[in-house]
């Protein structure tokens, strides 16, 4: 796939983040609540959230699927 942003042939790979109570979470604005938010991904069994996506290095684009 090639960017969105400016064309350019972008890098497969993961998202990870660290995060012991339910994992990856969507929101309109930053909130440091937690309660009531979309999941988007959830931790493994260390604590470790992993989202698949793809990334261009060119102009700092991450394109994530969950
Ligand atoms: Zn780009």
């Amino acid at each position: 796939m090639n960017c969105p942003k400016c064309g350019k042939e972008m890098e497969h790979g993961f998202v990870r983040s660290e995060s012991f109570i339910g994992g990856v979470k969507w929101m309109a604005e930053r909130s440091s609540k937690s309660l009531g938010l979309e999941g988007l991904a959830k931790p493994d069994a260390l604590g470790f959230c992993f989202m698949e996506g793809l990334r261009c290095r060119e102009c700092r684009t991450i394109v994530i699927q969950y």
